[in-house]
């Protein structure tokens, strides 16, 4: 078991490469432990470091810390969504207890920026919700009833304005939300790991094997060492599953995406100079689509039953010549060959859309399983499941904790031929939107 990651992903590759990496090499002890080095992970660990200055915490990942899907996500960090993957949310009070804690999430990462001084190209031009077909024009109707009883401030727009806005006639209706933030993935996730408080010690390129526990405390086996550890807390999202956790009511779904180089200002021109923007679909299956500060264009348009622990070389290849389609699509004048990297990550998913967020056995804690939406609400959870492993509350956790807790799923094979068969259907169903 080792997680293997193609080295394509865009974000990262605008980052400085990280040096000074340790791995595990000893058997170690501690006070607490985190595995998993994402959003969840590292503000899990910052949090303990701040309550616990004394004490001995360790976070640990399988790759480089941040270089999961928390580096490879899309970059919204959502104060609303209209699909969770496959299940669209209609009861009004659950979908105001989810965006409850869409909004904590916001906040908490807002607070992360400012307090720290974090450049991630954070831009609040809100988010689109889109579709070229017009008879989808129902189910944003329906969505801005919602929204309009909620309070969301948002806009239905027409082909004529969103090609202006866009600088694409794909889109013939869309709906616009004022809130939701586009930010840089990797950024954000850099800057969590160079701020950990110097009583967090980090361990990478080290994956957790096994784990028990034994009397008080849990024992955790790596390649080349082990820790025992009085607290735990797992954080490694779409990995909780293969790690024994939770593994009725999560599963790991595979995505990719393809960022282009920079427009050039000629091609640029050719598409009306649009400002920033950010496309999520209507039909779950169909394309996220952005265009970034720096003029790229990110499409993300698969989501798989896959081995989420490497994806073959050609198996991403026939993934990112769809995405080259797509685009195509949406601008057809721009050349074939400007697709500069491709690459997947994995998410959580759960039956019910619900997040993890528990005590699981006696000092032993997770966060995880966002659904695909898990920039803010990771920060969030990872934060407040430190909080909540020290036996304390807050309002926060009151909020997560109202959510219905995810429900019971399968066993494979069936959850797989389930999940399988939905998601072929719901590609069936948005085939105009990829
Ligand atoms: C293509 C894509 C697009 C997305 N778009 C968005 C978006 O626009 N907005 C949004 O909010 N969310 C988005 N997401 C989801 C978001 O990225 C995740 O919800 C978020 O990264 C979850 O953070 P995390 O820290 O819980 O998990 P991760 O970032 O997955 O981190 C978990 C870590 O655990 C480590 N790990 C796993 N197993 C082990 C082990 N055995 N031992 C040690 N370490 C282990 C992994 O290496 C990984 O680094 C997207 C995801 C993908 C893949």
């Amino acid at each position: 078991m080792q997680v293997i990651n193609d080295n394509k992903c865009s974000w990262v590759n605008d980052l400085t490469p990280r040096s000074n990496v340790k791995t595990i090499t000893s058997n170690l002890n501690c006070d607490w432990l985190i595995i998993g080095a994402g959003y969840t992970g590292l503000s899990a660990a910052r949090k303990l470091g701040q309550i616990y200055p004394n004490q001995k915490i360790l976070l640990v990942d399988a790759q480089l810390a941040g270089e999961g899907a928390s580096s490879r996500n899309s970059g919204y960090l959502v104060d609303t969504t209209l699909n969770d993957g496959f299940n669209s949310n209609k009861e009004l009070e659950n979908y105001k207890k989810k965006t409850d804690i869409y909004k904590l999430g916001i906040e908490v990462v807002k607070k992360f920026i400012k307090e720290y001084q974090v450049e991630c190209e954070w831009n609040e031009c809100g988010k689109y919700f889109a579709s070229s077909k017009i008879e989808d024009k129902k189910i944003l109707e329906n969505f801005s009833e919602t929204l309009s009883q909620l309070g969301f401030k948002h806009t239905l727009l027409t082909n004529k304005e969103i090609t202006k806005r866009l600088g694409t006639s794909f889109y013939n209706i869309a709906l616009h939300t004022t809130g939701g933030i586009l930010l840089h993935p990797g950024k954000l996730v850099r800057a969590m790991i160079d701020t950990l408080p110097e009583n967090v010690k980090l361990y990478e390129n080290s994956c957790l094997l096994s784990w028990e526990k034994s009397n008080d405390r849990v024992n955790c086996n790596f390649k080349n060492g082990s820790i025992k550890t009085n607290k735990i807390i797992f954080a490694t999202n779409g990995f909780l599953k293969s790690l024994g956790i939770k593994k009725n009511y999560n599963f790991p779904i595979t995505l990719t995406a393809s960022m282009t180089r920079s427009l050039t200002d000629k091609e640029f021109e050719s598409i009306g100079k649009p400002n920033e923007w950010g496309v999520l679909p209507v039909k779950p299956m169909g394309a996220t689509v952005r265009m970034t500060k720096d003029r790229r264009i990110l499409i993300r348009n698969t989501a798989e039953v896959h081995n989420p622990f490497k994806m073959s070389k050609s198996y991403l290849l026939k993934r990112s010549t769809n995405q080259n389609v797509g685009i195509k699509k949406r601008f057809p004048q721009l050349p074939n060959d400007i697709i500069q990297s491709s690459w997947s990550g994995v998410v959580s998913r759960t039956r019910n859309s619900s997040q993890i967020f528990e005590k699981i056995q006696e000092n032993i804690f997770v966060a995880g399983c966002y659904n695909g939406s898990g920039i803010g609400v990771g920060t969030l959870f990872g934060e407040q499941i430190a909080i909540k492993a020290s036996n304390e509350s807050t309002d926060e956790i009151k909020i997560i904790e109202a959510r219905s807790k995810p429900t019971w799923l399968p066993p494979n094979p069936f959850l797989d031929l389930g999940v399988k068969t939905r998601l072929i259907y719901e590609r069936f169903r948005a085939r105009s939107e990829v």
